[in-house]
């Protein structure tokens, strides 16, 4: 790995700091640089309002989706030159907030599977903000063992019916489109009987109902189908190949979300080195001295995990399970950190006005958001499995219902 730019790698840095600098909605920055941790915090100003409107510059000047190709609304970039941007673009990259699960996930899939015509119609919107698309994957009864789905999609005529419900889909509320993996035969074993749509989320039968955290925030909403209809053009993938498709969304997930989640790790040090404790700061407590060094090796091999990761993307290998790794240890070390921030502050660890609390409430809101981390894209348990299975060649995970049809697997009551 050698982290140093090439002379190419310099020139485009350049001129996209250079954009930037130009561009950028430079009245956010301090509230951008105070926000984090899953809340992205614009101020007075429209958070939505203002993504979209930086979203829709950079698609204007070439820098929106860079590894798309330009017919598709992107600039057909290396992914070294993406993460290049993500550098540069720093906090103003808090705005893409909205635009992940469509970035990260639909618009490859659209990609693989959409007809050309829709990858005209679609991605481009997609690229620029102007329309946002959500992820319709989990239910009450297929989140980890996602082939346990049952929403319903029975053929009539030209269109699907779909009946049945999702749930924790993040962004549908503000959704203007969804893929949605459905059960079309429910007499084949579970992974064989599944079909892959693009719908309209403003479709009649579409109800979405958003759920209520415990950071007051609603990410992610339930979402009803009642006799929803979609045409069969909107269909990607053959009718029983719906698995193999959701594997590309889910792929492209773990890149999406694996390489760079925040750790809490550098505003740590930043607070320590700050925060009155004894007759000086924490950061000359040896106790606290001892957290920080452990938690600085943590975060140095998560960053080269991550480099591993852009490497092998760079010489156009699929990375494999790092991502798995990175998303692991990312998700219980942002856990760690702020529990261990908020008994340093004591009894200012319950202040969560941004305004009052140390260190802009970021830890509060941190402690709030990282059991979410540990469970979106994969939960703990589920990533030690595939790194079990993946990477140390260890005995696969117990499959009772394999090869099983779906409609004789046995169903507990509650089911
Ligand atoms: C912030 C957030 C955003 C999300 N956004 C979306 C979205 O946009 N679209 C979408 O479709 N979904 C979304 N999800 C849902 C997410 O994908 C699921 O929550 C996740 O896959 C886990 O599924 P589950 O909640 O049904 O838990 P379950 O699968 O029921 O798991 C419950 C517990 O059992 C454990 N477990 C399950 N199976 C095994 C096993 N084989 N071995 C060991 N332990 C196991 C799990 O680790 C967990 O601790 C989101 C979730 C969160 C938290």
């Amino acid at each position: 790995m050698d982290f140093s730019d090439t002379r190419e790698e310099a020139a485009f840095r350049a001129e996209a700091r250079a954009w930037i600098q130009a561009n950028a909605p430079t009245y956010l920055k301090p509230y951008l640089e105070r926000s984090g941790f899953g809340s992205t915090n614009t101020g007075e100003y429209d958070t939505m309002a203002e993504a979209k409107q930086w979203q829709a510059k950079k698609a204007e000047a070439g820098w929106a989706c860079l590894a798309w190709p330009k017919e598709y609304g992107g600039r057909g970039a290396s992914p070294i030159e993406g993460v290049i941007w993500g550098q540069e673009e720093g906090v103003y990259g808090k705005l893409s907030g909205a635009f992940i699960i469509g970035h990260g996930m639909c618009g490859p899939t659209l990609m693989a599977y959409a007809t050309e015509e829709q990858k005209e119609q679609y991605l481009p919107r997609l690229a620029s903000g102007e329309e946002i698309w959500c992820q319709l994957f989990s239910e009450p009864h297929g989140g980890s063992d996602l082939a346990g789905l049952r929403t319903r999609a029975e053929r009539d005529g030209d269109d699907w019916v779909i009946n049945g419900q999702k749930i924790w889909t993040s962004g549908a509320q503000h959704s203007d489109y969804g893929i949605l993996i459905t059960r079309t035969d429910p007499t084949v074993a579970k992974h064989k009987g599944l079909t892959m749509f693009f719908l309209d989320m403003r479709s009649a039968g579409v109800d979405i109902r958003p759920i209520k955290q415990a950071n007051g925030q609603s990410e992610f909403n339930e979402v009803y189908f009642d006799d929803v209809r979609i045409p069969d053009s909107q269909r990607l993938g053959e009718v029983g190949d719906g698995w193999r498709v959701s594997l590309t969304t889910l792929m492209n997930e773990r890149l999406a979300i694996g390489g760079g989640i925040a750790t809490g790790y550098p505003d740590l040090e930043e607070l320590v080195r700050a925060l009155p404790l004894g007759n000086g700061v924490a950061l000359d407590n040896p106790a606290v001295r001892t957290k920080l060094a452990d938690w600085h090796c943590k975060a140095s091999g998560l960053r080269n995990t991550a480099s591993r990761l852009i490497t092998a993307l760079s010489k156009g290998d699929t990375p494999g399970p790092e991502a798995s790794i990175g998303k692991l240890v990312a998700g219980t070390m942002m856990q760690d950190i702020a529990k261990f921030a908020l008994d340093l502050q004591g009894l200012g660890g319950v202040v969560v006005d941004p305004a009052v609390a140390e260190g802009s409430a970021r830890f509060q809101a941190m402690l709030l958001r990282s059991p979410a981390v540990r469970i979106e894209g994969g939960t703990d348990q589920i990533l030690r499995n595939i790194i079990g299975e993946r990477v140390l060649g260890l005995p696969g995970d117990m499959r009772a219902d394999k090869g099983i049809p779906f409609n004789e697997i046995p169903k507990g009551e509650s089911r």
